[in-house]
């Protein structure tokens, strides 16, 4: 059994810290250091430089391009990368549907999107949540009715993230009205460059674009894009999600966010910047570094327990807790910075923010209040837990 602290994954460790300070360029870590969002074209370059070395779905089963590394070692992978301030790649695609398309797809399907996946030539978004359809999934109304060859769909998405740039998306779409909710939808991978479709930017508190209302007007979608069968889509649409809530424990993020933070206080302590002897921030630090630890232990235990019967409970806790970790810290970042941690950094704007250190507290801040919203709310988790861990 691996463990965090075995040669074979000091070795591993090593290996992937070699890689990335070889290869990660200069200006995209820097972007990211400084709070950017990783654009379209970062995670794209930096997509496409894991991928000439073999690592860009570790995930994924070999024969269809991933590592065959054990979950363990995926996870350390993920914190170095999040260490050494390499951009995110986007989930949709290598996270989301490509493990879809592998489990449920046609050879077709596997043949067209997944090796455009892997190399970061396509960008996916998802299309699950509607304006009367989030936490009540299974009510979505847009609807696509078959007509010969084709799929006609009409409807509306919304909160669609990296709709913008996307290049595909994958949509539930209601197929039949006549019985249970949940049999009557369907999974289908929409060309976002179809007539009739239209994408309209939401921005957020935050005032950056991430998330949009995405219009379905008459698209007409080839049948051959449907995944799996007509009416079985809650099938996939739920592996997605217990994919998407593994993948949300956030722990390569908040041991990142933990690292800048207390670099922070360290270093205003060095300059005896005025307010860092407060002797509560850095206790409220030294509270957080161990949550994250116990975080990562959680992780790690989950990881390297075979007892999966509770493993979607266990997903939906560290859910819960990795969200709550990056809005503490999020949080507490803003309150170090003392007056420099106020103003709103805006990408494409200059802003002179006193201290380096500042840039993107605040609309980190902001934006990490939806990690408790996306992916299930914490009060959906909740549920989860009740009723399939408790049996309340
Ligand atoms: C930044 C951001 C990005 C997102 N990106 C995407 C995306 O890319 N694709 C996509 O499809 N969706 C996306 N979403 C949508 C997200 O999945 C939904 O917002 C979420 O599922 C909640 O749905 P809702 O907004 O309709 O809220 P509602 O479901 O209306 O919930 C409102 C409140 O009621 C509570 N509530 C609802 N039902 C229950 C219940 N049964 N028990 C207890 N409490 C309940 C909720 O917890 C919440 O507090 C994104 C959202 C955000 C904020």
């Amino acid at each position: 059994m691996d463990t965090l602290d075995s040669t074979e994954m000091r070795a591993f460790r090593r290996e992937v810290r070699d890689f990335v300070t070889a290869n990660l360029p200069k200006p995209l870590e820097q972007r990211c250091r400084q709070g950017f969002h990783p654009s379209k074209e970062d995670m794209r370059e930096w997509t496409a430089i894991l991928h000439g070395k073999g690592w860009s779905a570790p995930h994924w089963p070999t024969r269809y391009g991933g590592t065959g590394w054990s979950p363990l070692k995926r996870m350390v992978f993920d914190i170095e990368l999040a260490e050494a301030w390499a951009p995110a790649p986007s989930p949709f695609g290598l996270h989301l549907i490509g493990p879809v398309i592998y489990t449920f797809g046609t050879d077709q399907q596997k043949e067209r999107y997944l090796p455009r996946i892997l190399d970061g030539s396509e960008f996916w978004c998802q299309g699950y949540s509607e304006p009367n359809a989030g936490s009540d999934l299974a009510s979505l109304r847009t609807a696509a009715k078959r007509e010969g060859d084709y799929y006609r769909v009409n409807g509306q998405k919304i909160w669609t993230s990296q709709a913008q740039f996307a290049d595909w998306i994958f949509c539930l779409v209601r197929t039949d009205n006549s019985g249970k909710k949940q049999n009557g939808i369907s999974m289908l991978l929409i060309d976002m460059r179809s007539p009739g479709v239209t994408v309209k930017p939401i921005i957020t508190q935050d005032m950056d674009h991430y998330v949009n209302e995405v219009f379905f007007e008459d698209v007409r979608v080839p049948a051959e894009n449907l995944i799996g069968e007509e009416n079985a889509g809650w099938r996939y649409a739920k592996f997605l999600l217990e994919n998407e809530r593994t993948s949300s424990a956030y722990l390569p993020q908040a041991k990142q966010d933990m690292k800048r933070l207390r670099e922070i206080l360290d270093r205003m302590r060095e300059q005896q910047t005025d307010g860092i002897d407060d002797e509560a921030l850095d206790a409220e630090c030294a509270a957080l570094e161990i949550e994250v630890a116990a975080h990562e232990l959680a992780i790690y235990r989950i990881l390297t327990d075979n007892a999966s019967s509770q493993a979607d409970t266990a997903a939906s806790m560290v859910k819960i807790q990795g969200a709550r970790l990056q809005q503490r810290i999020s949080a507490l970042w803003v309150e170090v910075l003392g007056m420099h941690g106020l103003p709103l950094f805006q990408p494409h704007r200059e802003h002179d923010f006193g201290d380096p250190a500042a840039m993107g507290a605040m609309s980190q801040f902001l934006i990490r209040r939806a990690v408790s919203i996306y992916g299930g709310t914490n009060e959906i988790q909740h549920g989860i837990i009740a009723k399939r861990g408790l049996h309340l």
